[in-house]
């Protein structure tokens, strides 16, 4: 069989990541977004541009998509110049964007109509020391994959380009579902560590000396190491992972526990200082920004830490 010819939609943070993984395995890549900067830095990178979705479709046997959320997913998919109206039967499409599962479905059901396989593919983590998009970056991610178990199959030569670990979660939708809950706990962990780091500052304890004694205790958690802890010790704010996306995360999770009759108590606490930190205009930070927002709520700043005067 002649090589599978490789297209993406969205070149957002994870996108162009993935653009250099994909042409540097495979030497060409048929890309678009709807924002012309982004198509023209993948193009940088040697991908050729389409000027649609459907576009992209029409060039290509596999397309991975990365877009920001369900209404953008719906529209790239499903839109008159979407994948689908360009797809051949037969064509694979590996959806890493994270939606809830209900998209993932609606998708897939309308995929299968014009004979397109279509798995919903998100993706987290990454290598030690090396998460979230650092993981992107090195390729060390995990994927979380709900479709055809065939398609699954046929899918792992391109998930392998861009990972080193995927998980079969049984049909269209638990791919999403699986990555709600993970979002879900590391969206808390994030928060829980910003609060604790900021308290810590509040007493006259530095971060690198709770970093350096967390790494031996029970606070220790991937999050704190190997995402928090390199961002924090840099100063990186820069997503990354943004507080939007986090938010909308939060908000999908909300949303699936409404439908399963599950409370979700810190969830929603989450979804509420997530859309603090957006209405504080700080929705395009990296999540770890937290530790600054929680850190003004507090008058401390983690960077300026005084130790306490205990001579009076
Ligand atoms: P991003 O916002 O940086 O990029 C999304 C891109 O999609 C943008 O360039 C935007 O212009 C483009 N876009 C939006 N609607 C479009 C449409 N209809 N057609 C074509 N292009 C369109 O987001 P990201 O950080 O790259 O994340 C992408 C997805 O991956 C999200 O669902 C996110 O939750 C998930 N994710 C991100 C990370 C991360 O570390 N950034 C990690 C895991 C999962």
């Amino acid at each position: 069989m002649a090589t599978e010819r490789i297209g993406l939609v969205g070149l957002g943070v994870i996108g162009q990541l993935y653009a250099g993984h994909l042409i540097a395995a495979r030497g060409a890549l048929v890309a678009y977004d709807l924002v012309p900067e982004r198509l023209q830095a993948a193009v940088g990178l040697g991908a050729t541009a389409a000027t649609s979705a459907k576009g992209v479709a029409e060039a290509c046997d596999v397309i991975l998509v990365a877009l920001p959320n369900p209404p953008a997913v719906l529209s790239a998919m499903l839109g008159e110049d979407g994948v689908l109206a360009g797809a051949r039967s037969g064509t694979m499409v590996i959806d890493v964007s994270t939606v809830d599962p209900d998209t993932s479905r609606q998708v897939y059901a309308a995929a299968r109509d014009r004979g397109v396989d279509y798995l919903d593919a998100p993706v987290s983590g990454g290598a030690p020391g090396g998460a979230g998009t650092d993981g992107a970056r090195a390729a060390t991610i995990s994927f979380m994959v709900g479709g055809d178990p065939d398609v699954f199959e046929r899918a792992k030569p391109t998930l392998a380009i861009l990972g080193k670990r995927w998980f079969y979660l049984g049909p269209s939708g638990m791919g999403s579902t699986v990555k709600l809950i993970s979002n879900l706990m590391a969206g808390l962990h994030n928060l829980v560590a910003s609060e604790a780091f900021v308290l810590g500052a509040a007493a006259g304890i530095e971060p690198e000396t709770l970093l350096e004694v967390f790494d031996g205790t029970d606070a220790k958690s991937f999050w704190l190491t190997d995402y928090f802890a390199p961002r924090v010790r840099r100063r990186d704010f820069k997503p990354g992972f943004s507080v939007d996306l986090q938010y909308k995360d939060h908000r999908l999770a909300s949303d699936l526990g409404r439908q399963l009759g599950v409370p979700l108590l810190f969830n929603d606490l989450a979804v509420g200082v997530y859309q603090a930190m957006r209405a504080s205009g700080l929705g395009d930070y990296d999540l770890v920004e937290s530790v600054r927002f929680l850190g003004g709520l507090a008058g401390t700043d983690i960077y300026e830490v005084r130790r306490p005067d205990r001579s009076t």
